[in-house]
């Protein structure tokens, strides 16, 4: 398996990408599902907005920085990546707040179109604040929340269905929607479609506008490597883009921010998603790292990830077979990472990480390993492998030390 690994690295056309990071060698960094890694230029990117930008160019710099056109500038850089066109795509705030506006919009967008349709649909053990923004619309009396299983969403796609809001890459088993096909399905019945690319967006193929796709959202601190609390991103399909309403209404998204008038007036296009002034230093280190995805290109990024989630669930199975997979077995339905239950999930995470491999804890029993194709090595999914191996035969994550639990896991 360390020779078979060995042999990939060699022969991986990615494998330059990596010295791109700050990533120590010993590392075997396999969360950049849950936080991307930091690219070698963002440092310095920040370091040059802060000093001459903001500190020797003042406010001019709103203009002579182009800081006022970065949501949008992001945005279309963002779009090639999950098959939108450049201004379909805007970066703003954070993923929850970018699904209150859009579940909002595509709401309002049913009754302008004399529907009376309120229910929202998505799927029990969505990622929590998707199930949560629902909730909240819910308590204002705008929405109706129904969930099913996934099996079941298309027969429950009835005529009160207004939105079919679903998490394209499931955050704790890593299966994927068939995206087009779902899309489809609810169009049929009447219903609009929210996709959250979050674990998708620069690591599996996303195809918006082949889907047919009306909205969508995801993270910008996951894949694309924009840092701690990164700004999120919002598609908004070309043929909605004059129709739609959201509730933040904030001068951002107004036509013209700087006539300062009274009254709001939507901006054309995908901007009206904005709301207030956006955060310049969390878009100016996110544009580094969407820069270095956009240079590598999706295809390579694609087939890097499912070359190593495939060498890896293999690998597993075979040296690890009391660690179930539950995340699908064949690569054309799984996200960018895999899944394994055990009853003490939580300390093997911490006694991997005490040795350098770096996965994630997700309640209640699951270890769960991410695949950023970027700079993931083969060599670190073989290092999973044998040290998971080796703790499991020494028992060395039984320590008491690997049983305390911080704030967050
Ligand atoms: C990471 C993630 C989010 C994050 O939402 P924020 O509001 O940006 O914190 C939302 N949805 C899914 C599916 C995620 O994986």
């Amino acid at each position: 398996m360390i020779e078979q690994a060995a042999n990939l690295d060699a022969a991986d056309p990615l494998a330059k990408w990596r010295g791109e990071f700050l990533l120590d060698d010993a590392i075997a960094y396999l969360d950049g599902n849950s936080l991307g890694a930091l690219p070698k230029a963002t440092p310095d990117r920040i370091a040059e907005v802060v000093r001459r930008e903001w500190g020797e160019d003042l406010i001019s710099s709103w203009n002579t920085a182009g800081w006022i056109n970065l949501p949008q500038r992001l945005g279309a850089k963002i779009a090639p990546l999950v098959g939108a066109k450049s201004d379909e795509v805007i970066a703003a705030d954070s993923v929850s707040v970018n699904l209150f506006k859009l579940i909002s919009a595509a709401l309002k967008l049913q009754s302008q179109n004399g529907q009376r349709r309120k229910v929202v649909l998505s799927e029990p053990g969505n990622f929590p604040t998707d199930l949560y923004m629902i909730e909240g619309l819910e308590s204002q009396g705008l929405a109706e929340q129904r969930l099913a299983d996934r099996g079941d969403i298309e027969s429950a796609l009835g005529d009160d269905v207004a939105l079919l809001m679903l998490t394209h890459v499931h955050y704790k088993s890593g299966e994927m929607f068939d995206m087009a096909r779902l899309t489809k399905a609810a169009h049929d019945a009447g219903a609009l479609v929210l996709w959250d690319l979050s674990h998708s967006a620069g690591a599996v193929p996303v195809d918006l506008n082949g889907a047919g796709a009306d909205f969508a959202v995801g993270c910008g601190y996951k894949y694309l490597n924009g840092g701690p609390g990164a700004p999120a991103f919002a598609y908004v399909a070309q043929r909605h883009q004059s129709g739609i309403e959201q509730p933040l209404s904030g001068w951002m998204g107004h036509a013209k921010p700087f006539d300062f008038t009274d009254e709001y007036a939507p901006a054309p296009g995908v901007d009206r998603l904005l709301c207030g002034t956006p955060p310049i230093l969390s878009m100016s280190a996110m544009e580094v790292g969407v820069d270095l995805m956009a240079s590598i290109g999706i295809a390579p990024l694609v087939e890097k990830s499912s070359g190593l989630s495939e060498f890896t669930r293999a690998a597993m199975a075979e040296h690890i077979p009391e660690l179930e997979c539950i995340s699908p077995a064949d690569p054309a339905v799984r996200g960018s990472q895999l899944s394994f239950r055990h009853e003490n999930a939580y300390e093997l995470c911490q006694a991997l990480i005490a040795r350098k491999v770096i996965g994630d804890f997700r309640a209640p029993d699951v270890l769960r390993v991410g695949f950023a194709p970027a700079y993931v090595r083969y060599a670190d999914c073989a290092r999973l492998v044998s040290e998971l191996r080796d703790m499991l035969d020494s028992g060395e994550w039984r320590k008491a030390e690997y049983a305390e639990r911080g704030a967050v896991t």
